[in-house]
């Protein structure tokens, strides 16, 4: 379907997304159809959310045996999925308690809440001046307050006024956020691998410095692994990959396997008995067609197998993507975490045209930041598909 084609077919949609020019009808594992029956690799697994491919039969059966029994009860009445699901995630996060939202955005959003009521009902910071410390180029999410913290002018521009008691410094740099540290502080707000700024990981030894800084000042360390959590990174979470365990997990994306949305928090007790009945909620959060996905996901993760395919096919891409860089002058560098990558093109390389040709190719990647371009295929991609995405990328950048 041509471009133009596809504007006429979508004037009745909001134009807050740029769409690569295909229509996807069907999809399985690794692999998309679109409706003229082409088949393209997806190298971009809904940025994450799809860690598990399309349509992973355990958790297409998991939402099918719920389905047939109850969708939704609100908070308002327990349902039997509930307190299995929120056991299953303690578990995995090693944490004691868990709070169910739907989208990323809100998760964070609660994790602002969390740190907040702490600060003042715990550490004893007066009224009304909280402080969290957050990263330059960071993506939390859509929300007012968290776009009031970006540090993009496409997410932020007039949409202010903002709320206040943010501060930014920059990534990787833990001096700074030391620095900016006072007795206001209540949370440092951090994804551990930037995932939306590009794939940046930061240096070496910067997740646990920012623990043990956080750890002395009596400060939360809210960990967005919305996007590098859940096996991105071939652990767990990607604050494992430095051996640090923050305070707060902020979990979103893949926990609803790509069928449907479910995010949440993870915390000890301590920390998450701030919350009160009637201080915080979601109609739809913790749902039962949720829970059941969300239970599933956990198990699934509860094997390694997909951490382990992402170590593994992941050192893989690396090796190609290193040689890449090192032949072809177009590709700067490429920065390879598990089964994630930051392409990052030399300026003046648009990567919306690379994606574009990948299109043509048959693989489904997006560019972010004008000059690279994403990598996060789901991690049942084959190493024969991993050499099939890289080979098609080279091809791409002619
Ligand atoms: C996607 C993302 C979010 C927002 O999630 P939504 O479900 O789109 O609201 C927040 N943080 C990070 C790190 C993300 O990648």
């Amino acid at each position: 379907m041509t471009a133009s084609t596809l504007d006429d077919l979508h004037q009745h949609a909001a134009h807050n997304y740029h769409p690569l020019p295909v229509v996807v009808a069907q999809a399985e594992g690794a692999w998309v159809t679109d409706v003229d029956g082409r088949r393209y690799l997806d190298a971009l697994a809904a940025y994450s959310a799809l860690n598990f491919g399309h349509r992973h039969p355990a958790l297409i059966a998991a939402v099918h045996e719920q389905l047939e029994r109850v969708t939704l009860t609100s908070r308002a009445f327990h349902h039997d999925r509930f307190a299995p699901f929120c056991a299953d995630l303690a578990r995995l996060t090693g944490m004691d308690a868990v709070l169910p939202m739907n989208t990323g955005a809100e998760a964070v959003e609660t994790a602002i809440k969390l740190a907040r009521r702490w600060g003042y009902r715990v550490k004893g910071v007066p009224a009304d001046q909280a402080t969290i410390i957050v990263a330059d180029s960071n993506f939390h999410g859509r929300t007012t307050t968290i776009v009031g913290f970006s540090t993009d002018p496409t997410a932020r521009d007039d949409f202010g006024p903002f709320a206040p008691g943010f501060r930014t410094v920059p990534f990787g740099d833990a001096a700074a956020l030391e620095a900016a540290i006072d007795e206001t502080t209540v949370a440092v707000l951090i994804e551990p691998i930037q995932g939306e700024a590009g794939v940046i990981v930061p240096p070496e030894g910067y997740l646990g410095c920012v623990r043990r800084i956080t750890r002395d000042h009596d400060v939360l360390l809210l960990a967005d692994e919305i996007q590098s959590g859940l096996g991105r990174t071939g652990t767990t979470f990607a604050c494992e990959l430095e051996d640090v365990v923050p305070d707060v997990y902020i979990l979103g994306k893949a926990l609803g396997g790509g069928v449907i949305p479910v995010s949440a928090i993870a915390a000890d007790h301590e920390l998450m008995s701030v919350f009160t009945p009637g201080s915080h909620g979601s109609t739809f959060g913790g749902n039962p067609l949720a829970c059941a996905v969300g239970s599933a996901v956990v198990a699934l993760l509860e094997t390694g197998e997909f951490q382990a395919r992402s170590r593994e096919l992941g050192a893989h891409l690396k090796v190609r993507l290193d040689d890449l860089v090192a032949r072809d002058e177009r590709v700067e560098q490429a920065r390879v975490v598990g089964l994630w990558a930051g392409v990052q093109l030399v300026p003046g390389l648009p990567a919306r045209g690379v994606c574009e040709r990948l299109l043509d190719l048959g693989v489904l990647a997006k560019d972010t930041h004008e000059t690279t371009v994403r990598l996060a295929p789901p991690l049942v991609i084959t190493r024969d598909e991993v050499d099939l995405l890289v080979d098609r990328l080279e091809e791409a950048l002619d």
